[in-house]
């Protein structure tokens, strides 16, 4: 069975860029009926902590994509977090200075070496220590990467290096094949970054006798300046999306783009996985395009009914922090005449606010154009009078039969006349329909709103 493993630092915010590589292994598992695991490589103990490790678990959450096997999860080759893992390191390491295959490099004060020994010599039990491996000249370390095809280096490139750092924990290379080979991972897919540490993986897969994994490294993806996609390029973290009001759907859809060669541009990847093919994922770098994202969630977006992008728009006002007193059948309402304008749940936020809040400012242009002319207030006291005729409930016909005979009174033109209670409803002039809002509001808020404007 196919096992693979998305195996994140929590050094920083998960970057979209790690959420591509877990989406690859995942497919790969799944389109296989294999397994994918999370493991928390936390043995950088200066920059890991237990906030960003949590915000992984929350944003994987948030994804909607699952692991078989994970710390929060548990599983039969646990411990999945590194940092619980030390003696099984250990005792790897003990097994190849045993057989020779690793020894002991001893420093002084200044951080000189000392020597080279097989054993600790016991006048120097207080002595900065590291480990290192033995790397036996002029051999070929080579492997058929999954997506680059054959790779190959020569170890007289590398020296022997440390497995074991002075202050007693491994380092990365080390823990990785350990656990990798531990936990039955049968193929490694993970970014191009790391084609250099595979020969030296390679090296400690042999010296420990374990056979080898196979590994594919994906192209990484660039920002527009054609630089791996970082920090400097603005906003990359999942959490940055998701206040943005990027949906999860929509992000992994858009990642799944970079680099997996579908015919199809918007679906649901958890229907897609069956078609995917490490093999047919592009060797070429691509671009990061924010618009193609907007565009992917903007699709994403229409094609869900009013009861589900209600349900993501609430959580990401919880997400944001930001409280709306209303019921869920007008939230509700407010979004299916608004959802058509926007691209994101952000954009759905700032085109409809107005509806959930009546104490907005109203925009220059309104009160320049409209409120500040000796017809407004006469035009608006009508409107009150014409809605006493009014039941609550206005349906769609109704509020146009009441535009309409405000716009008869003829107490200024037409488009001044909608214009007006437009701005008076929501504080601007681009709006969702003006009969769909008046309808939606009802007659007891559209008055309140009409008094404001005036008073
Ligand atoms: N912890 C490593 C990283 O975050 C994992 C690399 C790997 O997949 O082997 O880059």
């Amino acid at each position: 069975m196919i096992r693979t493993r998305f195996a994140p630092s929590p050094t920083g915010y998960l970057h979209v860029g790690g959420v591509r590589t877990a989406l690859f292994n995942w497919y790969h598992a799944k389109s296989n009926n294999g397994k994918i695991i999370l493991r928390i490589e936390d043995t950088d103990t200066k920059r890991s902590t237990e906030e960003f490790e949590n915000l992984i678990y929350e944003d994987f959450d948030w994804l909607g994509m699952d692991f078989d096997e994970s710390p929060k999860k548990g599983g039969d080759y646990g411990p999945y977090k590194q940092s619980y893992r030390y003696d099984i390191y250990k005792r790897y390491i003990n097994n190849l200075i045993e057989e020779e295959k690793a020894y002991y490099v001893f420093y002084d004060k200044s951080g000189e070496e000392i020597g080279n020994f097989a054993k600790i010599p016991e006048n120097y039990a207080n002595k900065n220590y590291t480990v290192k491996i033995k790397v036996e000249k002029n051999k070929e370390i080579k492997w058929n990467d999954l997506l680059k095809g054959e790779i190959s280096f020569n170890s007289s490139d590398f020296e022997d290096f440390i497995i074991l750092r002075s202050n007693g924990v491994p380092v990365y290379n080390f823990t990785v094949v350990v656990d990798d080979h531990l936990m039955g991972i049968t193929d490694v897919i993970r970014g191009e970054d790391h084609i250099s540490n595979t020969p030296k993986q390679i090296i400690i897969y042999e010296a420990l006798g374990f056979s080898k994994p196979k590994f594919g490294h994906l192209p990484l993806i660039l920002g527009e300046d054609k630089t791996p996609l970082s920090k400097r390029h603005g906003g990359v973290s999942v959490s940055y999306f998701r206040e943005e009001g990027i949906l999860p759907e929509a992000l992994l859809n858009y990642l799944s783009l970079l680099g997996w060669n579908n015919e199809e541009e918007i679906y649901d990847v958890r229907e897609k996985y069956k078609n995917f093919n490490i093999r047919d994922v592009s060797k070429r770098s691509s671009v990061f395009d924010y618009e193609k994202l907007k565009w992917v969630n903007e699709k994403t977006l229409r094609s869900m009914d009013e009861e589900k992008v209600s349900k993501k728009f609430l959580e990401w006002l919880k997400f944001v922090g930001i409280k709306i007193n209303v019921e869920e059948n007008y939230i509700k309402d407010v979004i299916s005449i608004s959802k058509e304008k926007v691209q994101d749940l952000k954009g759905l936020w700032e085109f409809s606010k107005n509806y959930f809040y009546d104490d907005f400012e109203y925009e220059e242009k309104y009160k320049e154009k409209f409120v500040k002319k000796e017809w407004f207030e006469e035009l608006i006291n009508i409107a009150i009078i014409l809605l006493e005729d009014y039941d609550e409930k206005i349906s769609l016909t109704q509020a146009e039969e009441f535009m309409k005979s405000l716009a008869e009174k003829k107490i200024t033109g037409k488009k001044n006349t909608y214009q007006s209670i437009r701005g008076a409803l929501l504080g601007k002039l681009v709006t969702p329909g003006l009969y769909e809002t008046i309808s939606v509001m009802g007659k007891k808020e559209v008055v309140k709103r009409l008094r404001r404007v005036v008073k």
